[in-house]
């Protein structure tokens, strides 16, 4: 290729919402706007003709969405189907209809034009709801006023399915329909300005086992149809035109990474033991049930954490008891299980929030979040722990408590598990005589007082995505700010050593279930600060058991005493690297990766990505 047909290079960082690594051409995902034409009917003859070609548009929509949902039940794919549900009742819904046949009839306009200012009339509502989630919904309506407008132009066929090839799908947002069929029609990835690991888009992809980067921004503005592109799930990297040098070294990359999959697996089921017989226990982080069958396949022992704030995921209502035991139950009765750790609610801060009265806040990190939310919305929390205790009769299930920041928090906590538990037992309903109590030690105050704490509870679990956003004050989600968030910062080190130091002291087991914990590089930090369980992302579990089994906590001691010594991050990190390289040389081999060759020069991502 000849410099002058070279694009320039550039790249993006997002958010790896579904892991792997793809290159390949970008489609990119037209929601259509630019094709559609709205017009005045000419005669008024012409309005109920128009009408029925809406509803024909609408009959249309509904057998597509009624054959996805064929096709994802077929190939077992569970997840999107709710949703699908979801759009085929607005798609039904008798005001969006009457409305938009109202404006053909009344403003004598074509059906394009009436579904747009239906449309329009729907964000007008959502835009004035405070609560954020439930304004996010608006990209149903809109989901499926665009699948209406595809069908009124006369496309029987989906754009996705003529792109032909292997493409990889650049949108602002998709659909869990238009995902889910793409599948079909071999997109091999996905990138879109919006979203985060909660998107719809992560949520089918993961689902899908497709790479996907989610929350890029203004991605579809940057580039074409037809640009080559690198997609890595991983790190949540995409690189637009590539060097071929860069191409290169993601194809080895991918290569190492598909290798090294399907190599580690055979470490999936052996226990993490170090060679000199310290064991760890090694727990998998989920939040969705259909995360289950994968996360024992890759060696999980137990659930060290479920996120069961992403019950409200995808829902316009509130969880029912009933529904809460359906759900948990999944968790709880599956085969191949020690325990389940159901965490409560962490809702609030970043993430969903799920009361419409939910009052904005300047700084939400900081606000009413996870335990405090909960022991303010008392009814909703009383009926998540009713739950629990339901679910606690039917296999081994520990209850795990969030964001507490000192010890009257627990104590609450644990006053209204009791209330619940001496309710379900007056309604003789079948429980547990017990359950494992744990708190996440999440803030420095619940690190100051972990000695305090310990005597209240059975276990701990250090959530260090938290831990280190609240120790060095930098917001997890300010991607501006990445370059400081650093776990193996010394003070955060500190902190787990006094967290575990407090545990052991009291005789209670401490466990891990922040993202370091899964990060191969931490694994000999962490192995010798002595947790003696590590919850992550399935996929990274075969290979912490790789290192935990050829390590021995006697090195790992020695490891920590030098690591512990060095004053700044950066010491810390370049010598755990070093050190994990020349150790662990084919699992780090390419570490460096986290470099980009640009231009013949090696460059942080950090900084060509600012
Ligand atoms: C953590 O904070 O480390 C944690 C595991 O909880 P979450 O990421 O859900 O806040
Ligand atoms: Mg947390």
């Amino acid at each position: 290729m000849s410099a002058e047909q070279q694009k320039k290079p550039f790249a993006l960082k997002g958010l790896g919402v579904s892991p792997g690594i793809v290159i390949g051409k970008v489609y990119l995902f037209d929601p259509l706007d630019s094709q559609i034409s709205f017009y005045k009917l000419k005669k008024p003859s012409s309005i109920s003709a128009e009408i029925q070609r809406f509803k024909d548009a609408l009959k249309e929509s509904e057998k597509q969405l009624l054959q996805i949902q064929e096709n994802l039940k077929e190939a077992s794919i569970k997840e999107p189907l709710y949703i699908i549900d979801v759009h085929i009742l607005i798609l039904k819904d008798k005001k969006f209809i009457n409305r938009t046949i109202k404006y053909i009839r009344r403003l004598g306009i074509n059906a394009e034009w009436a579904v747009r200012l239906t449309l329009d009339h729907y964000k007008e509502i959502f835009e004035g709801v405070d609560d954020a989630y439930i304004r996010d919904r608006i990209s149903d309506v809109q989901y499926i006023a665009q699948r209406i407008l595809r069908n009124l132009a006369g496309e029987k066929r989906q754009v996705v399915l003529e792109i032909g090839g292997e493409v990889i799908v650049i949108a602002h947002d998709l659909s869990p329909a238009d995902t889910a069929q793409m599948k079909m029609d071999k997109v091999i990835g996905f990138a879109t300005d919006t979203g985060g690991r909660t998107s719809h888009t992560a949520i089918v992809s993961r689902a899908m086992e497709l790479p996907a980067v989610a929350g890029l921004g203004n991605i579809t503005q940057l580039v074409k149809t037809g640009d080559e592109i690198i997609v890595d799930g991983i790190s949540g990297m995409v690189i637009v035109n590539p060097y071929p040098d860069m191409i290169k070294r993601y194809e080895e990359k991918r290569i190492h990474y598909c290798a090294i999959d399907e190599e580690y697996l055979q470490y999936a089921n052996l226990p993490a033991v170090t060679r000199d017989n310290y064991h760890v226990k090694i727990g998998s982080n989920i939040e969705f049930v259909e995360e289950i069958p994968s996360a024992i396949a890759h060696g999980a022992e137990h659930i060290g954490l479920y996120r069961t704030e992403f019950i409200y995921i995808n829902r316009h209502d509130l969880p029912s008891e009933d529904d809460h035991v359906d759900n948990y139950l999944q968790v709880v009765k599956a085969r191949g299980l020690n325990w389940s750790t159901i965490r409560t609610f962490d809702l609030g801060g970043d993430k969903i929030t799920p009361d419409e009265k939910h009052v904005k806040e300047l700084n939400p990190q900081m606000g009413l979040r996870a335990i405090r939310f909960c022991l303010k919305e008392t009814e909703l929390f009383k009926t998540q722990l009713r739950a629990i205790w339901r679910v606690s009769a039917a296999g081994n299930v520990k209850i795990l408590f969030p964001m507490i920041s000192g010890v009257e928090e627990i104590r609450e906590a644990k006053k209204m598990m009791e209330e619940a538990r001496r309710e379900l037992l007056e309604q003789d309903v079948e429980i547990a005589s017990r359950m494992e109590i744990g708190v996440m030690i999440e803030v420095p105050a619940a690190v100051e007082i972990a000695d305090k704490l310990a005597r209240e509870v059975d276990f701990f679990s250090i959530g260090t995505n938290d831990l280190t956003q609240y120790a060095l004050a930098i917001d997890r989600a300010n991607e501006r700010l990445s370059y400081l968030y650093e776990p193996l910062h010394p003070a955060i080190l500190r902190l787990i050593k006094r967290v575990t130091d407090a545990a052991h002291e009291a005789n209670i087991p401490v466990a891990m279930c922040g993202e370091m914990a899964g990060d191969p590089l931490c694994a000999m930090v962490l192995l010798g600060l002595e947790l003696d369980e590590l919850s992550m992302n399935h996929l990274a579990i075969p290979r912490i058991k790789r290192i935990i089994r050829e390590s021995t906590l006697e090195e790992s001691k020695l490891v920590l005493k030098k690591v512990l010594k060095f004053n700044t991050s950066r010491e810390v990190r370049n010598y755990v690297q070093n050190y994990m390289m020349e150790r662990f040389p084919e699992e780090f081999q390419n570490e460096e990766d986290q470099l980009i060759i640009y231009n013949n020069k090696k460059i942080p991502p950090e900084e060509i990505f600012r």
